[in-house]
C-alpha cells in the first residue's frame, strides 16, 4: 500500500529540488520585485512584439519589446534586438547609443562581444561613418574569424570605397568558410574583383598588369564580359586589332544574350578594318540563333542605317519589334528612320499596327536578387551590391502564354 506511494514522493521531491536550485538562476531582483527572467519571452509583450515584427509594424514591435524590457532591463539579445529595429526605423543615433551601452557591460562573453559589435558596425555603416564600421567589423574578426556577416559587409564597404585588393582578400575569407554551393558565387565576385584591379593597371596604363588580371578574371569566371570588354580594349590600345577582335568574338560566343556590348567594339574596329561584311555576318548569325534576341537585329540596323541602307534598316527593325515591343530603344531607332525617310504612310501604318497593344520601358533590366529597376544592364547593383545579378526584364506577349502554358512562356 505504502510504496504505491514511494516513486510519487521521490519524483517531488526530486522536482522540489531542481526547482530549488534553479530558483536562483531563474528569478532575479529588479527595483526591489523578484523578476523571472525567462518569462520574459513568454509575456504577451515579447511575442506580440515578434508578431507586429513579422507583419512589418516596426513601429508597434518596438513598444512591445520596450514593454518587455521593463521587466528585465539586461536582457541582452532584447536590446540588441531593439537597437537593430532603431537603426531600422532610420533612428541611427539612438541604435548607436544602445548597443554602445551593450559593449560596456562587464562579463560579455566573446560571443557576446561580437554580436554586439557587430550591431554596432551596421549601425555605423547606416549612418555612414564608414572607418568606424570597417574597424567594428574588423574587430568582429578579431574575436570571431569566420563571421559571415562581418565578412560580407566589410567587403561591401571596401568595394563601396574602391578598395579593390582588400575586398579581393575579404571575399577570399568568405568563400573559405562559405558552403561549396556558394564557392561558385564567390568565383564569380573574385573575377569581377580581378576585373576592376586590371582597370586600375589599365589606368596607369600598365597594361601588362591589366591583362593579366583581365586574363585572370576569365579564367575564374568566363561567364565575366567585362574582363572580355576591357581585354580587347587594352589589346586595341596596344595596337592588337586581331587580337582584340578575336576577344570579342569570344564573349559574343560565351554570352550571346550580352552580345550588344562586344558588337558595337566589333562594328567600329570592322569598319576600320574595311571589313563591315564581317558585321553584318555576324549579326545575321546571332539574329539566326536567337530570334528573340533583338540586339544584334538593333545592331545590324544602325550599321545599315549608317551605310545610307534605312530602309533595310527598318525592316530589321519592325522585326525586332514583334519580339520586343517593350524595349523602347527600338520604337526611338523606328522613329528616327521614319522621320529620316519623311514618314512614308505605309511604314508609319505598320509600325502602328506592331505596337498596338505594347508596353513601353527603356530597356529595362531587374536586379535578380532585390528587384531594383535600371534602364540598361548594371554589372554591381547600386541598391543591394551583388554583382552580376541584372537580367533584362521581359514581358512576355499573351498569346505566347496561350500556346506554351503558364510554364512554357518564359523567356
Ligand atoms: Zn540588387
Amino acid at each position: 500500500m505504502d510504496s504505491t506511494y514511494i516513486l510519487p514522493a521521490i519524483l517531488t521531491a526530486l522536482l522540489l529540488g531542481i526547482a530549488g536550485g534553479k530558483i536562483w538562476e531563474r528569478y532575479k531582483l529588479v527595483q526591489g520585485k523578484w523578476v523571472d527572467r525567462r518569462r520574459i519571452r513568454q509575456t504577451p509583450h515579447f511575442i506580440v512584439g515578434l508578431n507586429y515584427l513579422v507583419a512589418g509594424r516596426v513601429d508597434l514591435a518596438i513598444e512591445q519589446f520596450e514593454a518587455a524590457l521593463a521587466l528585465d532591463p539586461d536582457a541582452l539579445e532584447l536590446r540588441l534586438m531593439l537597437g537593430n529595429l532603431y537603426r531600422e526605423r532610420g533612428q541611427v543615433g539612438r541604435a548607436i547609443q544602445e548597443h554602445q551601452a551593450l559593449l560596456q557591460r562587464p562579463r560579455l562573453n566573446p560571443m557576446e562581444h561580437a554580436n554586439v559589435l557587430l550591431c554596432l558596425g551596421l549601425d555605423y555603416r547606416q549612418a555612414g561613418f564608414v572607418d568606424r564600421a570597417s574597424e567594428a567589423f574588423s574587430e568582429v574578426l578579431k574575436l570571431d574569424p569566420t563571421n559571415e556577416a562581418a565578412l560580407s559587409n566589410l567587403e561591401k564597404l571596401q568595394e563601396e570605397q574602391h578598395q579593390w585588393q582588400d575586398a579581393y582578400a575579404t571575399r577570399q575569407r568568405l568563400a573559405a568558410v562559405g558552403s561549396p554551393a556558394a564557392q561558385t558565387r564567390s568565383n564569380t565576385i573574385l573575377a569581377f574583383l580581378e576585373h576592376e584591379l586590371g582597370l586600375e593597371a589599365a589606368g596607369r596604363k600598365d597594361f601588362a598588369e591589366a591583362s593579366r588580371r583581365f586574363e585572370a578574371a576569365i579564367a575564374m569566371d568566363k561567364a565575366v564580359i567585362p574582363a572580355y570588354l576591357s581585354l580587347g580594349d587594352v589589346r586595341r590600345a596596344q595596337g592588337d586589332e586581331k587580337a582584340a577582335a578575336t576577344i570579342w568574338e569570344q564573349a559574343v560566343d560565351v554570352s550571346p544574350d550580352r552580345a550588344h556590348l562586344p558588337l558595337e567594339r566589333l562594328e567600329t574596329l570592322y569598319v576600320a578594318q574595311g571589313r563591315p561584311d564581317r558585321f553584318v555576318a555576324l549579326c545575321e548569325r546571332l539574329t539566326a540563333a536567337a530570334p528573340r534576341e533583338w540586339r544584334a537585329r538593333a545592331a545590324l540596323a544602325r550599321h545599315l542605317a549608317s551605310q545610307g541602307n534605312p530602309t533595310g534598316a527598318l525592316e530589321l527593325l519592325f522585326g525586332a519589334l514583334e519580339h520586343n515591343p517593350h524595349a523602347i530603344a527600338i520604337h526611338q531607332a523606328i522613329w528616327g528612320l521614319l522621320s529620316a525617310l519623311q514618314l512614308p504612310q505605309a511604314l508609319v501604318a505598320r509600325y502602328i499596327d506592331t505596337t498596338r497593344q505594347s508596353v513601353f520601358y527603356l530597356d529595362p533590366h531587374v536586379c535578380t536578387r532585390c528587384r531594383y529597376r535600371s534602364t540598361g544592364l548594371l554589372w554591381q547593383c547600386p541598391q543591394c551590391h551583388e554583382w552580376n545579378t541584372f537580367v533584362e526584364e521581359r514581358i512576355t506577349p499573351a498569346s505566347d502564354i496561350d500556346s506554351d502554358g503558364p510554364g512554357g512562356a518564359a523567356a
